[in-house]
């Protein structure tokens, strides 16, 4: 689950992270009163959304006095936000963040993440941060300095000071920075976040170390024992059929193909992914209806892979254990009639009830076509769609 800059600002607080004074507004009224609360300028207008970029973008910008207040907070509140992560149809803004503007005199970049295939938490930073950040890992990675923590000692002083020393900080800024770094990994260890990543990580004028943006990232499977975190959760930010399929308990992800396809079980839906790929087209989506699906989260399923604008086909790949394949059929069947099935659909199902399961497709007047195989039915559906 990703969460808002604010609301990272306000857990990072609580960890005794440092953090520009601001707050959360919601329209142009409550942002003039926030600039006058903080009572010195410039303040910083920041659009809040869960997606990077947003300086690139227009989506942050310095005001001078009230009157620009006003101005930048009405042209950010509603627009359509454009970056990088956004994709091309951009993000609506509904909410900004009205901040006390720094003085800058370095962008530093940091972030801590979990790194799989060493089985650490590596904490990266790099004297070269700011908006440009992907730019210098591709073209210059050794301007990016890694520290492996093993998470069974913990983060300990020498790492600290080996990522202070490594950033070349000014000595004023080495003990803020090490405290800062340790209140961070604790967050991250206590909220069971996957990502933290503060760019940038500025130097002001003084040698203050202050986090000017943040950014976290929580680990879905984890979040039943965060309440506190499961309330910074922002609908309007989420991809809307992703959260219609989760009232079902429904794994699924939308992608940017037109193979919509639906599958039991997560490791048969990535095998499936493949297979569609290899067959020269482009998966939907990724969408496990679970082992021990039923026949309404079967229609509830089919139902959001239809409402997916860009499908033009599906496929079925069912391998019926838990799930019966007449449980299924019917679902489909059931959930076709009611969704109104304007798509070609290929089924392929093996396993307990096949006969009976395929008996219900073919005697239901739908657009089903067979497949013998996996290979034979991505076959088919690319035909279908090209
Ligand atoms: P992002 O583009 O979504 O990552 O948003 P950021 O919060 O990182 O802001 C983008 C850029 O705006 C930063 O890299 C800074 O250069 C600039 N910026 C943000 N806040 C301030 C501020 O208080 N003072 C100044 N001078 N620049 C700021
Ligand atoms: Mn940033």
């Amino acid at each position: 689950m990703k969460i808002h800059e604010y609301q990272a600002k306000e857990l990072f607080a609580n960890y005794g992270v440092p953090v520009p004074k601001g707050k959360p507004v919601f329209s142009v009224d409550e942002a003039v009163e926030a600039a006058k609360e903080l009572g010195d300028f410039p303040v910083v207008v920041k659009a809040q959304i869960h997606a990077g970029g947003r300086g690139k973008g227009g989506g942050v910008k310095l005001a001078q006095n009230i009157e620009e207040v006003k101005t930048i907070a009405g042209e950010i509140l509603g627009m359509q936000l454009v970056t990088h992560q956004t994709g091309p149809e951009g993000q609506k803004v509904q909410k900004l963040l009205v901040e006390q503007g720094l003085d800058i005199a370095k962008e530093l970049y940091f972030s801590i993440i979990v790194d799989r295939a060493t089985a650490k938490i590596v904490i990266m930073c790099s004297e070269a941060g700011g908006m440009d950040i992907e730019e210098v890992a591709a073209s210059t990675p050794e301007k990016i300095i890694k520290v492996p923590v093993d998470p069974l000692l913990g983060v300990q002083g020498y790492h600290c000071r080996q990522a202070a020393y490594r950033l070349n900080l000014p000595p004023a800024a080495i003990k803020p920075f090490i405290k800062m770094v340790q209140g961070l990994y604790k967050m991250f260890m206590d909220k069971d976040c996957s990502l933290l990543e503060i760019n940038p990580l500025v130097l002001t004028g003084d040698d203050g170390i202050i986090a000017l943006d943040a950014k976290i990232n929580f680990d879905d499977n984890a979040l039943y024992r965060h309440k506190d975190i499961q309330e910074y959760r922002d609908l309007d930010e989420e991809e809307p059929l992703e959260v219609e399929a989760s009232k079902f308990n429904l794994n699924y992800i939308k992608m940017e193909g037109n193979v919509g396809n639906m599958v039991n079980g997560a490791g048969l839906a990535m095998a499936t992914m493949d297979i569609i790929k290899q067959a020269g087209a482009e998966p939907a989506n990724f969408l496990d209806v679970g082992g021990g699906a039923n026949a309404e989260q079967v229609e509830n399923g089919f139902r959001i892979i239809l409402s997916d604008k860009n499908v033009k086909g599906i496929l079925i790949n069912i391998f019926g254990g838990i799930l019966r394949c007449d449980v299924l059929a019917s679902g489909v069947v059931e959930a076709a009639k009611k969704v109104g099935l304007n798509v070609p659909v290929v089924v392929r199902m093996e396993g307990t009830n096949v006969d009976e399961g395929r008996r219900i497709l073919a005697e239901s007047g739908l657009n089903l076509t067979g497949a013998k195989d996996l290979k034979d039915a991505a076959a088919k559906v690319a035909q279908i769609v090209q």
